[in-house]
């Protein structure tokens, strides 16, 4: 929809901040994102790779239990994957910590892989340990249980313990793997949760991308991954470190990488979350001072101020802020402009009237 770029560029056209937003609809002081580009291999300027195939890479970046290097075997081929003896390499971790994210990956079951001692979790386990405690799981599962018949070494598995699955919670919505031998890509995007005062104020989230198909969407965690058992959420360092699971089955990996991404706790200039409106309101009376601060006469009886300290009054109409704007208001109604004039300062008015920041006898009759 093309609108007349005079109408965009106004400060008071959008619905005003509230209790929810820091900013008013198309509000032009709302930070504009950052740019980022994206590279040949997909990677986007602003991620931390954690591994880029390089045997230095993964070096730098990972580590076993106890902070040694890690005995995870590295491939010429730009992959890294477990040593084949069960439980002999250990987990994997980043030596990075960090917490809500996206995250990329990538990962390959050899094209022979089976299940070992005809356990349906030993063909091709490992997992993807958010912040070491949540696990979206690696397994292969291109071959279901209405492949299995006749395919020795294959036992079937259960739905909540298949690739895409959060552990022991909720199975993929699809299931959209790839044969052993391919390249599976998972893209995750990772909210932890959030506890206040010892109380669980937002359980967290996982969204999976599996092979570009959405398998889990905003699934909010019920518990800290186990096996067998229900366990609960419980409080833990807002930082830690990404876990690939030795689960004794040999997975081989490739191009991880992360972004930092805002928490939904305080996310105020992407999206807003209600449970916090004092920070909203943080942000607005910031907001207010700082175009206050570029009034340079804000008793001047003009109809530009009075348009301009009803911006400010749109983000915090108190205090001095709204001494400023009534004392403008009636001095330029004492002394108002043209008629065309009036009618501007009463448009930008309108929009603080709709939203109840001021009631319609403020208008200029
Ligand atoms: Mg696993």
């Amino acid at each position: 929809m093309v609108i007349a770029a005079a109408l965009v560029f106004a400060a008071l056209y959008g619905d005003t901040p509230d209790a929810k937003h820091a900013w008013a609809v198309h509000d032009m002081n709302r930070p504009k994102p950052a740019k980022v580009e994206v590279d040949a291999k997909g990677v986007p300027s602003d991620a931390v790779v954690l591994f880029d195939g390089t045997k230095a890479s993964l070096e730098k970046n990972w580590r076993d239990e106890k902070g040694e290097p890690t005995k995870w075997s590295y491939s010429e081929d730009g992959y890294f994957y477990t040593v084949p003896d069960w439980k002999n390499g250990g987990a994997i971790f980043t030596r990075e910590e960090f917490g809500d994210c996206q995250l990329h990956l990538e990962y390959r079951h050899p094209a022979d892989t089976k299940s070992i001692g005809g356990n349906p979790q030993m063909r091709g386990n490992s997992g993807v340990f958010l912040m070491n405690n949540y696990e979206v799981q690696v397994l292969e599962s291109y071959y279901t249980s209405a492949d299995l018949d006749g395919k020795p070494g294959f036992v079937d598995n259960y739905a909540d313990g298949q690739a895409g699955s959060v552990y022991a919670e909720n199975p993929p919505m699809v299931n959209p793997a790839r044969k052993p031998g391919e390249w599976q890509v998972y893209d995750i995007v990772f909210h932890q949760p959030v506890w206040k005062d010892g109380k669980l104020v937002h359980p967290g989230s996982v969204t999976v991308f599996f092979n570009g198909v959405l398998v889990q969407d905003h699934w909010e965690m019920e518990g800290l991954t186990t096996h067998c058992r229900r366990r609960p959420l419980a409080p833990h360092a807002t930082k830690g470190p990404l876990q690939l699971q030795d689960h004794g089955c040999i997975v081989q990996f490739r191009n991880i990488w992360y972004r930092p991404i805002p928490s939904r706790w305080d996310n105020l200039t992407h999206s807003v979350m209600s449970a916090c409106p004092q920070k909203v309101m943080e942000l607005r009376r910031e907001t207010a001072a700082k175009l206050f601060a570029k009034i340079a006469d804000p008793k001047a009886a003009t109809a530009e101020n009075v348009k301009a300290l009803g911006e400010v009054i749109s983000y915090a109409n108190e205090g001095e802020f709204k001494a400023a704007f009534d004392a403008a208001l009636e001095a330029y109604r004492a002394k108002p402009g043209d008629a065309k004039e009036v009618e501007g300062v009463n448009s930008a008015l309108d929009v603080l009237v709709r939203n109840k920041v001021i009631p319609e006898s403020a208008k200029i009759k």
